[in-house]
């Protein structure tokens, strides 16, 4: 069940990763820091974390590797290795996935409105603007991570609840390995 999260760091020297202007097939206002090689990327990640970080999937409740889990150290993109969540902020929700009270930054994730679950139902909306979802992805590479909700521990109130398959973990203290 673990295997998950253990395979992805080693592989990441085999991860090409090109600048913006290199390789801007989306053609879209959607401007990423890096573009990844679609094929590599689909070869390095299991079905699971392909289908979380590339189509904006969610993985079961309670299955993730990191739901219950909470050692020292930096949860780091899956796929572009940015540094998002810290395990200060890291807290049980009891949602079924991991959850963060904050992100490292900022900067690093982008928020994007989400009401993709509730098909065309805009009468359902008009009901219940919570249900309105507000999607996380990385903000270098595009990842799906998960959603944030403001139903959260303060002080921050948010509710980062985030797929294990989209986060790598690196324990505090362990030398962090860069490309070669
Ligand atoms: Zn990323």
């Amino acid at each position: 069940m673990n295997t998950i999260c253990r395979n992805v760091s080693v592989r990441l020297r085999y991860l090409t990763v090109f600048t913006t202007n290199s390789i801007l097939r989306r053609g879209s206002s959607k401007k990423m820091t890096v573009e990844i090689d679609k094929e590599e990327l689909k070869k390095r990640l299991t079905p699971l974390q392909w289908h979380v970080t590339q189509e904006k999937g969610t993985e079961r409740p309670f299955s993730g590797c990191y739901n219950k889990f909470y050692e020292k150290g930096t949860y780091t993109c899956i796929i572009c290795e940015q540094e998002l969540f810290s395990s200060d902020t890291k807290y049980d929700s009891g949602c079924g996935w991991p959850a963060f009270n904050e992100v490292l930054d900022q900067g690093r994730v982008k928020l994007t409105k989400d009401t993709s679950h509730v098909g065309g139902n805009l009468l359902l909306l008009i009901a219940n603007p919570d249900m309105v979802r507000t999607e996380v992805t990385c903000s270098k590479c595009g990842a799906h991570l998960g959603h944030v909700f403001n139903d959260g521990p303060k002080p921050t109130r948010k509710r980062f609840c985030i797929n294990s398959a989209s986060i790598n973990f690196h324990a505090a203290g362990e030398e962090k390995k860069t490309t070669p």
